[in-house]
């Protein structure tokens, strides 16, 4: 009833779409735009997770140089660039950058499908990739840490957004190459009370995973502070 009166005062729109949604919709995605959500389709890397034209491997990239990461998985393709980038799940990362509506944690808990991509493996603890404080006040919010929520709901874990913290603001990542990128990563993260992580198997969460060295480097300092495992869940990927 509540929610019929909310909805009647502002009639809700899909997240993705802003096609108008009906008056008693539970949802905030529409049921096209979920099934237009483009999921990542086997056979990926088995490390991170990107697609292979043959299954059951390590892509070059992994074999090379080994992330500190066990598995990243992500729910779909963000595509590369334009404001189409990543369709119906880019639309809704884009509110989330420079819009501050924190109900659209809703949204992304419906992008998130009925599986996790992760193999139904446990974890103990979810952390999301933190922000600097200066960009987080920049922005009123991280975006990861509303993701690692949702996530956390989802599996029935705690969310641990304290113990990762990010000690520098790191310079933009775009036009550097690979290397150039883990070494702009180095010494931006710090784990605070490591014994909270200590034997744990970690779920690390982001909103988009691009090259992987944020990833690579916060696992590097989970493993190091005492993390048996860490995977890592991004809503998108950018290929
Ligand atoms: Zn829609
Ligand atoms: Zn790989």
């Amino acid at each position: 009833m509540l929610r019929y009166l909310v909805n009647f005062i502002f009639p809700p729109r899909c997240a993705g779409c802003a096609i108008r949604l009906p008056i008693d919709a539970a949802n905030r995605v529409c049921a096209r735009c979920i099934a237009e959500i483009e999921r990542l389709k086997e056979p990926l890397c088995e490390v991170c997770g990107i697609p292979m034209v043959a299954g059951g491997a390590w892509c070059e990239r992994c074999a090379a140089a080994p992330p500190h990461f066990s598995r990243a998985r992500a729910i779909t393709i963000y595509g590369d660039g334009g404001d189409d980038a990543g369709g119906v799940v880019g639309s809704i990362i884009r509110r989330h950058k420079y819009g501050l509506d924190q109900s659209l944690s809703r949204a992304l808990a419906e992008c998130l499908g009925a599986r996790l991509p992760l193999d139904d493996r446990d974890y103990d603890v979810v952390i999301p990739v933190p922000l600097h404080r200066g960009r987080l006040r920049w922005r009123g919010f991280n975006q990861a840490a509303m993701l690692g929520a949702v996530v956390a709901r989802r599996i029935a874990r705690p969310l641990d957004a304290a113990t990762l913290t990010r000690v520098r603001a790191t310079p933009p990542q775009t036009a550097r190459n690979r290397r150039e990128r883990r070494e702009n990563m180095r010494g931006a993260f710090t784990v605070r009370r490591p014994a909270r992580i200590a034997n744990h198997s970690v779920l690390l969460v982001d909103d988009v995973m691009t090259t992987g060295a944020t990833a690579d480097e916060c696992a590097r300092m989970l493993i190091r502070a005492g993390a048996r495992r860490v995977d890592v869940l991004t809503l998108a990927r950018v290929l």
